[in-house]
């Protein structure tokens, strides 16, 4: 498989069992949510409607891949 350095991923994070960490789907490195250090990944945009979080786009560090989290449920009730 051809690497490429603008390679998006989309991780529904719904699909995600036990306390969040799910590996980068290029580079297999574990990626925590909760690890706010940006040792392993960081916070490169958000998109938030109607003060939900929809969704997050965050960047591997050791891969450069580009990961989309999806699947944000709003609370609504
Ligand atoms: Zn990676």
């Amino acid at each position: 498989m051809k690497q490429s350095q603008n390679a998006v991923f989309r991780v529904d994070i719904t699909q995600i069992e036990g306390d969040g960490d799910f590996p980068c789907p290029q580079c297999g490195v574990v990626i925590s949510p909760d690890d706010k250090t940006e040792a392993v990944y960081k916070i490169i945009d958000t998109k938030v409607k109607k003060q939900n979080l929809e969704e997050l786009v965050i960047l591997c560090n050791k891969c450069e891949s580009k990961i989309r989290l999806v699947g944000f449920v709003p609370v609504d009730q």
